[in-house]
């Protein structure tokens, strides 16, 4: 019976305040939650995504792309895909079994997936009674290869690994002087990083952007400009290559480098991580890109996407700048003149500057600038 009055008070408050977040007490009925509509396949039940959102007023979005669904309440959030027992609580990777299924085009969960959502995810705790506003604050920074892996190698000999290290060291400088900023380096010397370790320095630090430092090479030697690329699936055959290439630097990795890998970098829990933070990384690479051609007198080839692998993995928004083409030769001289780096990082502070600016006035982009 107390179920029953419970859920008609929430109905009710749904019914009457609908579009507003409600907190209810439906919670204490944990083992006992009684779904509608539950229905049986392969001996165990299950509920619709749908039914599951509307029942208990969980926003829900599904990606289109990639099929990851978001149920998100309470400032809590929770990815699954159909036919996976794979989900993503809060950014942590979480098995279930049984596992999501589909039916119909619709995303069925296991009712005992559902029960720990809601007595253990979604539970309504009591408001916060201060929320610091969100910020940047710490920014981990990534000039690219490094040790054993030079990278690509200019007609006259310029290595990519020092010239990225340079570039990035003049943009920690430019970032501290110029914002209240925090920064890491994943390698502040001539040292081998693998690329898996690259992101899981970023996600440890709970860093707020993650920024990797590389310079370009093309087959064409004629091929010059400066590109921002964030991580997505969809791509064309340019960025594909240049994706490849850059995640070459793994054949530098030894056997138990590989073995240290983190699970959350397992190709199942890829299309879940690509979808987390793929908005603010266009936007950041936007800002970028816009100021650097703006100050640089390098040709703008835009905003990118593409799938790198040192981005893959990383918790917060990510983007990877090609600040040249060093196989060109013209581009390979103004790589090693230290004014044009100066450049170069000052330009890349700006979008980064600009991005956060618009971060503070819209409050993480939830709300309008003034
Ligand atoms: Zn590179």
């Amino acid at each position: 019976m107390k179920n029953f009055y419970t859920l008609s008070i929430i109905i009710l408050a749904g019914i009457l305040t609908a579009g507003c977040a409600v907190n209810q007490g439906y919670l204490e009925t944990s083992g006992l939650i009684d779904h509608e509509g539950a229905i049986t396949m392969g001996g165990a039940s299950y509920i619709s995504l749908d039914q599951f959102c509307e029942q208990y007023e969980l926003k829900c979005v599904v990606d289109k792309v990639s099929n990851v669904a978001e149920l998100t309440k309470n400032q809590s959030s929770v990815k699954l895909m159909p036919d996976s027992n794979v989900t993503l609580i809060n950014g942590a990777v979480r098995t279930f079994s049984p596992g999501t299924k589909s039916r119909d085009e619709e995303i069925y969960l296991p009712e005992s997936l559902a029960d720990y959502l809601l007595t253990s995810v979604f539970k309504p705790g009591p408001q916060e009674p201060y929320m610091e506003k969100p910020a940047i604050k710490r920014i981990v920074l990534d000039p690219g290869h490094g040790g054993r892996d030079p990278g690509a190698i200019g007609p006259r000999g310029l290595r990519e690994k020092d010239v990225v290290l340079d570039v990035t060291k003049r943009l920690r400088d430019e970032l501290i002087q110029r914002g209240a900023f925090e920064i890491v380096m994943t390698r502040d010397r001539d040292e081998f990083i693998s690329l898996w370790k690259r992101s899981d320095i970023a996600n440890k630090e709970k860093a707020d952007l993650f920024i990797s430092i590389h310079a370009n090479a093309a087959r064409s030697r004629k091929a010059k400009g400066f590109e921002v690329y964030f991580l997505s699936n969809a791509t064309d055959d340019s960025a594909r290559a240049i994706a490849a290439a850059e995640n070459e630097a793994i054949m530098y990795e030894e056997n138990g480098e590989q073995a240290k890998k983190p699970e959350h970098l397992d190709a199942t829990i890829w299309d879940m991580q690509l979808s987390e933070f793929r908005d603010e990384s266009q936007e950041l690479a936007e800002f970028v890109c816009d100021t650097s051609s703006n100050e640089l007198c390098l040709r703008n080839r835009g905003v990118k996407s593409a799938r790198f692998y040192v981005l893959k993995g990383t918790r917060m928004p990510a983007i990877l700048i090609e600040i040249g083409f060093i196989s060109n030769r013209e581009e390979e001289k103004k790589l090693r003149d230290s004014v044009f780096r100066q450049r170069v990082a000052g330009a890349i502070a700006d979008g980064i500057l600009k991005y956060n600016e618009r971060f503070d006035k819209t409050e993480a982009f939830t709300k309008k600038a003034q």
